[in-house]
């Protein structure tokens, strides 16, 4: 008997457990058994290939006669394998970039071969199929195939799916299960099976609905260890000490919100008084505000920083680049007038100051701003990174807010939160909205307030696709459409994929055309379309003094039209711009085309945002096109965007680890997995903060937070 988590070496032999290892990185008999099939081949679908139809999947058996193959291209090898059917039909299988297949499939090996059938070059063939050795050399008896279902597991050059399916067989046969993560009650109330079962049924299920069960545990597995590995650390957080800044009568809170030019919406009303409520409390308040581009954050974050000055302390506002938080501290001073202006003429009866500390300040304003917040003379900090360095020190940090939270990372937040005397309670904005569900698990940590409705009067942005392939007349209005604008004493934006200039390393590595160019873009426009407008460039590679001269400029409209790269995405703030174009949109994912288009639509006047693309109808990157201009609803967006991204990526940058240990549980599909798993996790933390009484759920956390800790290193 060997144990989950024993060395794979343990079950198989050594030069397997290397394979193993090497090809897919599995490290124990555990990482073995949670390598689940990817799908399972059907006996019952096996069809005579005079039978296939053209756009179905179908599997067949049949014998090799000749197999081939050779680099077509760079990073293309193509496998010509010809075989034979028990008509004596043949037909040619062309497989990609699987060099190791011509010595599996060597003359007279029988196979299952499965996959789409397609017509090719007049001939019927399976495109790229999956297959499954049929002779005892490949160590698959026939009796293996007398259950329906034969797993095809993600394989690896030297680990092929035969291979793996030889090791996880030989494996069941002698593991010990140990105890069941998931308590016994739990498994009862979801009518979910034990572990041992799950794993032999999805290993080697006898029917569909063994493996239907079995990922409905394995689902459960996942979903639940995350949400107790979050439960405790919400938990965690919640029993620090930290300090409570309740309200003061008097302060900067009451004197802004009486000369606020506009109502706040009932939105920022309500999650105002939830702020209120938990900054008065001891517990450090841990909360993520997520709403809509223009849906008024910014105002909801300041008032929660004003309440903390009130009470004595200060705020930090942590921006993801250096443009934002310029432009930050420039609004927030702007908001607050005089309320700013501590120890100016013309300030305030009661005031603080609001200070700016970026990584390329010059020496002498950086010293200003150590000092301002040292001192606490600054109220208010907003800078980028440069804040979580270690010469900054502030006298009494009471509150974090951190802008546009998926540039960091959890690390990050952590960084920040120690600089205080007590944790300081944490505040993170999203602007990209993405379901309850699914924030519960990326930042599953962080309780969530949602602001959905747009303040009133404001215009939607008018969204439509140019498509310069079909209609390559269509960029030229767009251009005419600018110059109306610009006409009408309104400004721009012209966003594109590229720099330009030398970047090598942006060079398409498929075969698309690099993105047009922001220095290329920008001389066309002068010279041509845009011709006696005030066009100017924004972009990452300038100088963060230039950059900021630039904005300020635009901000103050003496440009025109603004020619930038993706750096406008996230906060820029000018409400005379009501128009910008996208070029070569295709190159852009929802979330970003959503957020980018948030830029404009943020005045009273209807906004006009043109996506130009070149790709064709119906190609997925026209359709998420179609998509951003059919809707304004960031939550709809973001599912479209969730649905074309992996997993990983959507996880990853946000929390690290959780990456790799999903292999079963699908943020979309499994919603409803998680919310009950999230209500059972702090049920059973809510007892057993510790797990004391739960050794294998217990077991199951370590092992998920090494998993965890191991990726975060790897980053490092
Ligand atoms: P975001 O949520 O995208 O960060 P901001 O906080 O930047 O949005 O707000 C966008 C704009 O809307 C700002 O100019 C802000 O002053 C304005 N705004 C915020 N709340 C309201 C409101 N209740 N009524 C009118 N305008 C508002
Ligand atoms: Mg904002």
């Amino acid at each position: 008997m060997v144990a989950l988590g024993a060395r794979l070496s343990a079950a198989v032999g050594g030069p397997t457990a290397k394979a193993l290892t090497d090809g897919l990185d599995l490290q124990t008999v555990g990482d073995l058994l949670r390598h689940y099939p990817r799908r399972y081949v059907e006996r019952g679908a096996l069809t005579p290939f005079s039978e296939l139809v053209v756009g179905e999947y179908a599997t067949v058996v049949a014998e090799v006669t000749k197999a081939t193959g050779r680099k077509i291209r760079p990073k293309l090898y193509k496998s010509d394998i010809t075989i034979r059917d028990e008509d004596s039909a043949t037909m040619t299988l062309a497989l990609f970039n699987r060099p190791w297949v011509e010595k599996e499939l060597r003359t007279g090996r029988r196979a299952y071969f499965s996959g789409k059938v397609e017509r090719f070059a007049q001939r019927v063939q399976l495109a790229n199929p999956d297959y499954q050795l049929l002779d005892d050399e490949a160590g698959v008896l026939a009796e293996e195939f007398a259950g329906v279902l034969v797993p095809i597991y993600p394989a690896a050059a030297k680990a092929p799916s035969t291979k793996v399916a030889r090791s996880v067989r030989h494996t069941l046969s002698m593991v010990d299960f140990g105890a069941d993560p998931l308590p016994a009650e739990l498994r009862e109330r979801h009518g979910l099976i034990g572990l041992e079962q799950a794993l032999r049924g999805i290993h080697t299920p006898a029917e569909p609905a063994d493996v239907t069960l079995a990922r409905r545990r394995l689902t459960w597995d996942e979903a639940f260890v995350l949400q107790v590995v979050l439960a405790q650390r919400r938990a965690t957080t919640r029993a620090l000490a930290g300090t409570p800044r309740a309200a003061r009568p008097g302060g900067l809170l009451e004197a802004f919100d009486a000369a606020l030019p506009f109502t706040l919406t009932a939105g920022q009303v309500e999650i105002g008084a939830q702020l209120a409520g938990e900054l008065s409390q001891p517990a450090p308040m841990y909360r993520l505000l997520q709403g809509e581009v223009g849906s008024g954050k910014t105002v909801v974050a300041l008032r929660a920083m004003l309440q903390v000055v009130d009470s004595g302390g200060q705020a930090a506002l942590l921006a993801p680049t250096e443009v934002l938080a310029q432009q930050h501290a420039r609004s927030l001073r702007a908001m607050l007038g005089p309320l700013a202006s501590a120890g100016e003429l013309g300030a305030a009866e009661v005031a603080t100051q609001v200070a700016l500390l970026t990584g390329s300040q010059g020496a002498a304003a950086r010293r200003t701003a150590l000092e301002l917040a040292g001192n606490g003379a600054a109220g208010i900090v907003v800078g980028t990174h440069a804040l979580l360095s270690e010469g900054v020190a502030f006298t009494d940090l009471g509150l974090v807010v951190v802008d546009e939270q998926h540039r960091f990372g959890v690390e990050q937040r952590d960084a920040l939160r120690a600089k205080g005397r007590t944790p300081p309670h944490v505040l993170v904005m999203t602007a990209t909205p993405i379901p309850r569900t699914i924030a519960m698990t990326v930042y599953g940590d962080l309780e969530v307030s949602t602001l959905s409705e747009l303040p009133k009067g404001r215009a939607p942005v008018q969204t439509a696709v140019v498509p310069t392939g079909e209609r390559p007349a269509w960029l030229e209005t767009a251009w005419t459409r600018v110059r109306e604008r610009v006409a009408a004493g309104r400004q721009a934006f012209v966003v594109c994929p590229r720099i330009g200039g030398d970047e090598p390393e942006e060079r398409a590595t498929d075969n698309r055309r690099p993105g047009v160019a922001v220095l290329d873009v920008h001389l066309m426009l002068v010279h041509g379309p845009l011709n006696g407008l005030r066009v100017e460039m924004l972009h990452g590679r300038m100088a963060p003094e230039d950059k900021d001269v630039v904005m300020q400029r635009f901000t103050r409209g003496e440009v025109d039209v603004l020619v930038a790269t993706t750096v406008i995405e996230v906060g820029v703030d000018v409400p005379n711009a009501t128009v910008m174009v996208v070029l070569d949109a295709d190159r852009f994912g929802v979330s970003q085309l959503h957020q980018l288009r948030g830029r404009v639509g943020r005045g009273s006047e209807p906004a006009l945002c043109l996506l130009v693309t070149d790709t064709e109808q119906g190609h997925p990157s026209r359709v998420r096109l179609d998509a951003v201009a059919s809707t304004s609803d960031g939550f709809v967006l973001s599912r479209v965007d969730l649905e074309q991204r992996r997993e990983g990526d959507v996880l990853g940058s946000a929390q690290s680890g959780t990456r790799s240990s999903l292999r079963m549980l699908r943020l979309l599909r499994d919603e409803d997995v998680i919310r009950e798993a999230r209500a059972e996790a702090v049920a059973v933390v809510d007892e057993d903060l510790l797990l004391a009484d739960h050794p294998a759920l217990r077991q199951a956390v370590l092992d998920l937070l090494n998993e965890e800790r191991a990726d975060f290193l790897e980053k490092a």
